[in-house]
């Protein structure tokens, strides 16, 4: 049988897998292995060209029985329903393993962002808010930015939202421009999120990490972060790192600053000084301590599964394991800090800007880092000891705890 790489599928699978450990009744199992609620529009936009382009757009309301359903908007040419609804699904489960009082979501757009005008892409944006409007608000689903959005796209939505309802809401969207509301830590969250479970997992292995390596998948917002503060924070040497271009090697260790300085002014992570180039492929099979998927779904697979030496795997990347490649993992013993867990900082960090959004009074980066800091390591260990406890792995384990915590929501409202 071939390897199914469709990611609702796979998150599917996932959640079968926790639901047969914790007993889940019919019912129950029937109502969360799909989304409670799913928009479909379409979006005609004027192109510059005089001509109208039609795109299609998703939000998926995966479930708010925790509260609001949460979770980021997407613009990409690969985008489908079920990459959405797969998302949807693990920003549940990650608010609930995160333990903040919301639900899961996610939206999407079908369109290649790099084919569009700046005037294109904001026609686009506020015409994908005039679609989920009357269906978002801080008391119902709150959008934030994702893949290919980013701070100026969450600016013009909440524009086009404040403007059609008439009233300041800020706390509607989050990623905003500190300007319009956002929150200071904001977008270094998701990597030091990740960081400080790291730096739990190593108390628990007893691994030195200031004798550790690590090789970084992406050089996106959450790679180039994962790359500063892994060094910054916890004094683990970086000898690669890559993007979609290809990767980098250097055995003394790769310098943050110097890389940031050399993807300003190429726009690539290749060709930096003192760096020997390294495949996306090698770069994933390197004899490292820690690996840290930080780009795209799908890259440790039962095709390489086998081959990965790293000891420990960070995944800041949504859905970069598949199911059979965990399989090949568990039996090796390889430590997963798995995704939903590990990448949730940036969900954190998104609810308290909505927190701060609401009493109008702003948190400086050091009060958000610690609470940030607090919040992960209470669910790294809900997760651990869960693990230990019922001899099951990470990834497993943070189903068992996300899971649980929003049957029991479900429960107590009666709707199952
Ligand atoms: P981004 O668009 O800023 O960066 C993505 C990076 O991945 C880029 O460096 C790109 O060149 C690289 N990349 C793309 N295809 C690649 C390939 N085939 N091989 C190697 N590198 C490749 O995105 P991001 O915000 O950094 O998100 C990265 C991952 O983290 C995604 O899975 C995303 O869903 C997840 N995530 C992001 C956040 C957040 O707050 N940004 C939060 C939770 C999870």
């Amino acid at each position: 049988m071939t390897e199914t790489l469709n990611p609702f599928k796979i998150a599917q699978a996932q959640f079968d897998e926790a639901a047969d450990i914790l007993q889940l009744d019919a019912a129950m199992r029937e109502f969360l292995r799909v989304p409670m609620r799913e928009l479909h529009f379409s979006i005609p936009v004027k192109m510059d060209d005089g001509s109208v382009q039609v795109f299609q757009g998703f939000r998926v309301q995966y479930n708010d029985a925790r509260g609001p359903s949460k979770g980021g908007i997407r613009f990409h040419q690969d985008e489908t329903i079920d990459t959405v609804r797969a998302l949807s699904a693990w920003m549940t489960w990650k608010t609930a393993v995160a333990d903040i009082p919301l639900g899961g979501a996610k939206g999407g757009i079908i369109c290649d962002p790099r084919n569009l005008s700046e005037g294109e892409l904001e026609r686009l944006s506020r015409g994908y808010m005039r679609n989920i409007a009357r269906q978002i608000g801080i008391t119902q689903d709150i959008p934030a930015p994702d893949v290919n959005t980013n701070p100026k796209i969450m600016a013009w939505m909440i524009d086009e939202y404040e403007t059609l309802m008439g009233w300041h809401e800020p706390g509607v969207i989050t990623g905003k421009p500190l300007a319009l509301g956002g929150s200071e830590g904001r977008t270094a969250a998701t990597a030091l999120g990740g960081i400080f479970t790291l730096r739990e997992a190593a108390k628990e292995l007893n691994v030195d990490l200031t004798k550790s390596t690590a090789a970084i998948q992406g050089f996106g917002n959450v790679g180039s972060f994962a790359h500063k503060l892994i060094i910054e924070v916890l004094g683990v040497k970086v000898v690669a790192i890559s993007d979609q271009y290809g990767g980098i090697y250097n055995a003394d260790g790769i310098d943050y600053d110097v890389l940031r300085a050399h993807v300003d002014k190429t726009g690539k992570v290749v060709n930096m000084e003192g760096t020997t180039p390294i495949s996306n492929k090698n770069l994933l099979e390197l004899d490292v301590d820690i690996l840290v998927p930080g780009a795209i779904e799908n890259q440790l697979t039962a095709v390489n599964a086998d081959n990965i030496k790293a000891s420990i795997i960070v995944e800041l990347a949504n859905g970069p394991t598949t199911p059979e490649a965990d399989e090949i993992f568990n039996e090796k013993g390889i430590y997963i800090i798995p995704d939903f867990l590990c990448n949730a900082g940036g969900v954190v960090v998104s609810y308290f800007e909505m927190v701060q959004n609401g009493y109008q009074y702003y948190w400086d980066e050091a009060l958000v880092n610690q609470r940030l800091d607090s919040k992960m390591t209470t669910a790294f260990h809900a997760v651990h000891n869960m693990a230990q406890e019922k001899g099951v792995s990470n990834r497993v384990a943070a189903y068992l705890v996300a899971v649980d915590r929003v049957v029991e929501a479900v429960s107590l409202r009666g709707w199952v």
